[in-house]
């Protein structure tokens, strides 16, 4: 697996592309909306590039919340796409999982697809298992069935434009926040964006708060913290997706938060330093868990200690 770099607008190098592309590469992997919110401009150029060595381009669709009903992957280029469904189709996400997620292939793709495939005739379906050319079975039997009648069951209740109206909503959360983020935290690419930007804490870094900070400060201020440290490209990251579902007034109120943390880091950063003081736990001790998991799994611990009170024996 190579990475391809991106360019200083945050989308993805042509030029990168170009010198990373032989008749070695089996296809090229991408998200558009890229991860910094971003659309990729040169989606088909990016498309034309990679078919022109006989690879084939691969859509990551972890951030379809931008695009339903407005743009397909396929127009863009893409040969296959999947969709995670605990991302823009409302199935649990992490620890609450499984997961699953739908695959969807051009034509020449078909008969490589996973078998068995469900395939309908006169009225009945039935499953597939003949088929020569199939990469074989990749899943258990049904896989997590349950999570595709979730995501239908979301699907059908919406309806193709409430569907529309989602990824139009959640974009306009995103810009109306983002623009009132501006001149709180930097934010390192230029707008419009998709559904979600990636913003910076390192202009707080004179006052010794990182963005770990900020997401505490917005725990304290019960706010569930967005992302932090991710993508690796903005040093002291903060990713936020307000999503479809977050009405102005709670949009507003988490700008205000934002406002009120950076001001405090100004101020009073030592005070910052100290939340959450109202949550059952405040920080922790990270790098001390992952030490004490490690002697737990090398046999130089007897208790690994996942208990966040110690029980008094
Ligand atoms: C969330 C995300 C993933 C991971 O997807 P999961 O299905 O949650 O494992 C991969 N790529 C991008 C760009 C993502 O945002």
């Amino acid at each position: 697996m190579v990475e391809v770099r991106s360019g200083r607008d945050g989308r993805i190098s042509l030029a990168d592309l170009e010198s990373k592309l032989s008749p070695r590469v089996a296809a090229l992997m991408l998200t558009n909306p890229n991860t910094l919110g971003l659309f990729e401009r040169e989606i088909l150029d990016v498309a034309e590039m990679v078919h022109a060595t006989g690879a084939m381009l691969y859509y990551d669709g972890a951030n379809l919340n931008a695009f339903m009903g407005v743009a397909r992957p396929g127009d863009m280029g893409f040969d296959a796409v999947h969709m995670n469904l605990h991302k823009t189709f409302t199935t649990p996400h992490g620890g609450g999982g499984p997961g699953a997620g739908p695959v969807g292939v051009k034509a020449e793709l078909i008969p490589f697809l996973p078998h068995p495939t469900v395939e309908k005739s006169n009225g009945h379906y039935t499953l597939d298992f003949k088929r020569p050319k199939s990469i074989g079975r990749v899943r258990s039997f049904y896989g997590n069935f349950g999570m595709l009648v979730r995501a239908y069951t979301y699907i059908l209740a919406m309806g193709g434009d409430g569907l529309t109206q989602a990824s139009l909503d959640a974009v306009l959360s995103a810009n109306y926040l983002r623009k009132q983020v501006e001149g709180v935290l930097d934010l390192p690419h230029g707008g419009p964006c998709m559904h979600e930007f990636v913003a910076s804490a390192h202009n707080l870094a004179p006052q010794g708060v990182k963005a770990l900070d900020v997401a505490k400060g917005l725990l304290e201020r019960d706010f569930y913290a967005p992302t932090v440290y991710f993508p690796l490209v903005v040093p002291e990251a903060i990713m936020v997706e307000p999503t479809e579902t977050e009405s102005k007034a709670t949009l507003d109120a988490f700008a205000s938060a934002l406002k009120e943390i950076v001001e405090q880091a100004r101020t009073n950063p030592a005070a910052l330093h100290a939340e959450p003081h109202s949550l059952p736990v405040g920080r922790l001790d990270e790098v001390g868990t992952a030490r004490r998991i490690t002697a737990y799994l090398t046999g130089q611990s007897e208790d690994p200690v996942l208990r966040w009170k110690r029980v008094r024996k």
